[in-house]
C-alpha cells in the first residue's frame, strides 16, 4: 500500500480503524522524501527523524484509545513563519536564522491537541514577501513538476512538499496570494480562510490586516478537515471572530444545483494565458451541466488591488518589522559604534533586498507628507474593493476565476523585475483586500504544469467553497496525479 499517495482523510480512517500505525505512515513518507526532497528543497528544517520517533510513541498510545481525533498521527509540514516552541522559526531570513520561539502559535497548539506529527518547517520568501520562494535567504525551492521552475510563493515550500507527495498536508500563510498561488503552481488545494477565521497568534506578522493562516492539501475535503481544527476565536488574537463552531466537512458531498457562480469578466481579459482561460471556463461549463447557474459579473475596481496592496502591505510590514532591531530577537551585527549604528547595521546585514524595499516603500507611504496621498488613498481603494465584492455577492453565491495568469515560471525569470513578480498575484490580492475566503483547486495542466482555479465566497462562508470545490474535484480527478519521483 503506497501510504504516501493517500489523503489526510484516508490516512485518518486507516489509523482510527487501527489498520495502519502512525509509524507506518511516517515511514512511507520518509521513503518518498529521500528521493525527492534533495531535488526540491522544500524544508528549511527537516524533522522526519523526530517525526518517526513521535509516531512510534503514538503507535503505542493508539492501542488504548477510543476517540481518535481526525489528525492523530497525521504528518503535517509547517511554514517557517509560524512559531513552533523549541523548533527554529526563521521566516527564511538571516535575521531570524537561529531564532527558537519559546511558545507555539495557536494553530500549532490546536494541531498538537489532535496529536498531529510535525515533519518540518518549510521554506518561504523572506518574511512571506514574494511569489516564488526565490527571496528566501537560504535557498530556492524547486517546483516538483519541473525542477527548473519556481513552486510559487511565498508558501512555496509548503506547496512543493504536498505537491511532491512527501507529506499529505501543510500550513501556509496568505497575505496577498501566498497560499493559493503556490498551490496552483504545485497542483494542490490551497485555502485562504476569511480574515478572522483562524488565529494569527504566533504567525510572524507581515501585514496584519491581510495575513491569514490556511491549509495546503491534496483534496478539498482535507482542507475542510484541517480548517475544522485550526479555526476559531482566540483570546490572544483580537481580530479572530467569535462564531458558532461549524463542521466544515458537512459541506462535502452536497449538491450544487441552483448554486449561482459569478464569472467576473475582468479576470479573463488580456494577460491571461489562453490555456488557463480555457481550463477555468470549461470548469464553469462542467459545473453548469451539473446544475449550477453561471452568471457573468463585473468587478471593475479589482484591477486597482495590486497598486493599493503594495501601499498597504508594505506600510504594515514597515511597522511590524521594526521589532527586528538586534536587541529583541535573532541576529545582531558584530561591529558597531553605538546603538543607532547597531540597529542600522543589524537591519542592513539581516534583511534581504525585497524586505528592505518593502520597509522603504511602507515608511515612505506612512510619512506625514505622503500619508494622505498614498496610505489613505489605498485604504479608500480597499473599501471600494470590499464593497464591490459584497455587492457581487448579492447576486451570486460564489465567484470563479483563474488563480494565476500563468503557470509556474522559470527560476530567475522574474527575480530582477519586482513589478512582473508582483503581477503574478493579480487575481489573488483583491481577495485579501476584501477579507473574503478563497480556495485554489487544480483544474488542468499546461505542458505537464498544473493550472489552478480560484473559488471565492462571502466572508465566513467557506462551506460553499468546499461544496463546489469538492464537487468539481470528484468530476476530474486531477488530485490523483503526482509528479515523477
Ligand atoms: N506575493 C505577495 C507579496 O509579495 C503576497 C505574499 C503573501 O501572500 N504572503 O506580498
Amino acid at each position: 500500500m503506497d501510504l504516501w499517495k493517500k489523503s489526510v482523510k484516508e490516512l485518518s480512517q486507516l489509523i482510527s480503524n487501527k489498520e495502519v500505525k502512525p509509524s507506518e505512515v511516517v515511514e512511507s513518507f520518509i521513503k518518498r522524501k529521500e528521493d525527492i526532497e534533495p531535488k526540491i528543497n522544500s524544508y528549511v528544517t527537516d524533522l522526519y527523524e523526530k517525526a518517526l520517533e513521535d509516531a512510534k510513541i503514538k503507535d503505542s498510545q493508539l492501542s488504548g484509545m477510543n476517540d481518535i481525533p481526525p489528525l492523530f498521527g497525521i504528518p503535517i509540514a509547517i511554514k517557517d513563519n509560524i512559531s513552533t516552541k523549541g523548533i527554529k522559526t526563521t521566516c527564511s531570513s538571516k535575521i531570524l536564522e537561529n531564532y527558537v520561539p519559546p511558545f507555539n502559535a495557536t494553530v500549532i497548539e490546536k494541531l498538537n491537541n489532535q496529536g498531529y506529527i510535525i515533519t518540518g518547517k518549510t521554506n518561504l520568501d523572506e518574511f512571506a514577501m514574494g511569489s516564488s520562494t526565490e527571496n528566501s535567504a537560504f535557498f530556492v525551492t524547486k517546483n516538483p513538476w519541473d525542477l527548473e521552475r519556481v513552486p510559487g510563493g511565498s508558501s512555496g515550500g509548503s506547496a512543493a512538499c504536498v505537491g511532491a507527495g512527501i507529506v499529505p498536508a501543510s500550513l501556509g500563510s496568505d497575505t496577498g496570494g501566498s497560499i493559493r498561488q503556490p498551490a496552483a503552481f504545485c497542483g494542490v488545494v490551497g485555502l485562504k480562510p476569511t480574515y478572522g477565521r483562524v488565529s494569527r497568534y504566533g504567525l510572524v506578522a507581515f501585514a496584519s490586516s491581510l495575513d491569514q493562516i490556511g491549509p495546503i492539501t491534496r483534496t478539498v475535503e482535507d482542507s475542510a478537515i484541517i480548517l475544522n481544527v485550526i479555526a476559531g476565536k482566540d483570546e490572544r488574537d483580537s481580530t479572530s471572530r467569535d462564531l458558532p463552531a461549524v463542521d466544515f466537512t458537512h459541506a462535502i458531498g452536497k449538491d450544487i444545483k441552483g448554486i449561482k457562480i459569478g464569472i467576473p469578466k475582468e479576470f479573463f481579459s488580456e494577460g491571461l494565458d489562453p490555456q488557463i482561460k480555457e481550463a477555468v471556463l470549461s470548469a464553469a461549463k462542467q459545473l453548469e451541466k451539473e446544475g449550477a447557474e453561471i452568471v457573468e459579473i463585473s468587478l471593475p475596481t479589482a484591477k486597482y488591488a495590486i497598486e493599493a496592496y503594495y501601499i498597504i502591505a508594505p506600510s504594515e510590514a514597515s511597522s511590524n518589522l521594526a521589532r527586528f532591531d538586534g536587541v529583541r530577537y535573532g541576529y545582531r551585527a558584530k561591529d558597531y559604534k553605538d546603538l543607532d549604528d547597531m540597529y542600522s547595521k543589524t537591519r542592513d546585514e539581516g534583511f534581504g533586498a525585497e524586505v528592505k524595499r518593502r520597509i522603504m516603500l511602507g515608511t515612505y507611504s506612512l510619512s506625514s507628507g505622503y500619508y494622505d496621498a498614498y496610505y489613505l488613498k489605498a485604504q479608500k481603494v480597499r473599501t471600494l474593493i470590499y464593497q464591490e465584492f459584497m455587492k457581487a455577492f448579492e447576486n451570486v453565491d460564489v465567484i470563479l476565476t483563474p488563480t494565476t495568469p500563468d503557470v509556474a515560471f522559470k527560476i530567475g525569470e522574474k527575480s530582477n523585475d519586482p513589478i512582473q513578480m508582483y503581477l503574478s498575484d493579480i487575481f489573488t490580492v483583491s481577495i485579501n483586500m476584501a477579507t473574503v475566503p478563497a480556495i485554489s483547486i487544480p483544474c488542468g495542466f499546461k505542458d505537464n504544469l498544473p493550472i489552478g482555479m480560484q473559488l471565492i465566497a462571502k466572508p465566513f462562508n467557506e462551506e460553499i467553497l468546499f461544496t463546489v470545490g469538492h464537487y468539481y474535484e470528484r468530476l476530474n480527478d486531477f488530485y490523483k496525479r503526482f509528479p515523477d519521483g
